[in-house]
């Protein structure tokens, strides 16, 4: 919001050098990965809360699984030598697999060996959180190239009781509304999907912290993906369903491709309406998703029942992008440009959703604008650009309207008539006006 360039870019470094910090910790849906990349979010958010689950807690129709931990895993051929190894690349092992140290042959090993025919060079994301099985995940050149011989198989993992791990922010306003903001925690180094999220949600907050004040109230939660959110809400959801007015599940915010968004269930909340605000003044080429063409904790959030308006605006859609889900996501897929217009965007829903506000002229008939220094005084035919915007901005505040709703009238990014309305405000000529008790405007 009007920062100099000179800081933009410092953002935009921050935002990668975060990506690159985070990068390699073995996440999953539980575990010391997720319990790491936590603490170093909360080096840049100290007032981050961590929370722990029990496994075995109940959390709706889910039950809190049992804590994953790995410490190494390999496949040694008969030299002895690594040929698979997950230090080199925590891909290599299918998340939440199950302890294994075991000679075998070829044919044994390749049973529980998975890569992708159509990407040779790509090593796939897989999981297996509920259904206990172990297996590594290998480019299907280095399968196809595996020798005929015995094998030395390890898992050094550990699948027991433990806990699940998340971490929450929030940050009050002066109103108890809330914006919640969600991104996810699970995945291991995959960058845009969604290392990305992690450190765009992080800064996001770190901005608002800088505000001198916040009209809204701010909900930041770090969760593991589906588990972590359904947990989530099962402790909070009553709280959330009172305060929250707008939301967005925060993913794939990191490469430079195309911007996305992907609509609330009901697809007319205040989220979708600020979002779609924002994307057709900054990016008009955005490719428009629906809740049909859902897969992140949007699922969770607006769940019948549930209800809460959670959209997301995202860079390259997860499943829409070739290196999705595999080893090609990585560090070089995500730039600082793709971060910071990512952060731009979510930036500036939030200044429309803190400005927006139904608006009423309290004068009969046009004000007079000259004597109060809002209007050339030497009248012609050419009032200039800005006057044409406040006296069309005056004449939509009938109080029927938002000011989002007027800049979606006028066809102007809400952004240049906040200090327009924020002018009339202070000379009185506008104020307030409309249902105070519904915020979700
Ligand atoms: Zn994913």
């Amino acid at each position: 919001m009007g920062e100099p360039d000179v800081i933009k870019e410092d953002l935009a470094q921050q935002l990668y050098g975060l990506v690159e910090r985070i990068f390699p910790f073995p996440r999953s849906i539980t575990g010391n990965g997720v319990r790491q990349t936590l603490r170093e979010i909360q080096r840049l958010l100290p007032a981050l809360v961590i929370h722990e689950v029990p496994s075995g807690t109940r959390a709706f129709d889910w039950v809190v699984p049992d804590e994953w931990n790995i410490r190494d895993a390999y496949v040694l051929d008969e030299t002895g030598t690594r040929v698979i190894d997950w230090r080199k690349n925590n891909l290599h092992v299918v998340s939440y697999s199950t302890p294994v140290d075991a000679e075998m042959s070829l044919r044994e090993l390749d049973q529980h060996l998975h890569s992708l025919p159509d990407q040779p060079e790509a090593i796939p994301y897989v999981t297996s959180y509920y259904e206990r099985r172990w297996g590594f995940c290998v480019a299907h050149n280095q399968r196809t190239r595996l020798k005929d011989c015995r094998y030395r198989v390890v898992i050094d993992s550990r699948l027991e009781p433990g806990s699940l791990t998340y971490g929450e922010l929030i940050i009050p306003g002066e109103e108890p509304s809330e914006i919640l903001l969600s991104t996810y925690t699970c995945h291991p180094s995959l960058a845009n999907d969604n290392v990305s999220g992690l450190a765009v949600t992080t800064f996001l907050a770190r901005g608002l912290l800088e505000q001198p004040r916040r009209r809204h109230t701010y909900r930041f939660v770090f969760v593991p993906e589906t588990i972590g959110a359904i947990t989530y809400l099962s402790r909070n959801l009553a709280e959330m369903k009172r305060h929250v007015i707008a939301g967005f599940a925060v993913t794939c915010v990191g490469d430079d491709r195309s911007y996305s968004f992907l609509s609330s269930r009901k697809g007319d909340s205040l989220a979708d309406r600020v979002a779609l605000h924002v994307l057709k003044h900054l990016h008009p080429d955005f490719v428009q998703y629906t809740y049909q063409d859902r897969g992140s904790d949007e699922r969770q959030y607006c769940a019948p029942g549930v209800d809460l308006p959670v959209a997301s605006v995202m860079r390259s859609k997860y499943g829409a992008y070739p290196e999705y889900h595999s080893s090609l996501d990585d560090l070089s897929l995500v730039t600082p440009a793709g971060l910071q217009g990512s952060y731009d965007v979510l930036r500036r829903c939030m200044e429309c959703i803190e400005a927006n506000e139904y608006l009423r002229v309290t004068v009969l008939c046009e004000p007079q604008l000259g004597r109060r220094g809002l209007y050339p005084t030497l009248s012609n035919n050419h009032p200039g650009h800005q006057v044409r915007e406040l006296r069309n901005l005056i004449a939509c505040c009938d109080g029927t309207r938002t000011l989002l709703g007027i800049a979606d009238k006028l066809n102007l990014p809400m952004w240049d008539l906040i200090p327009l309305a924020e002018t009339l405000k202070g000379h009185g000529l506008l104020v307030a006006s409309g249902p105070h008790s519904r915020k979700d405007i």
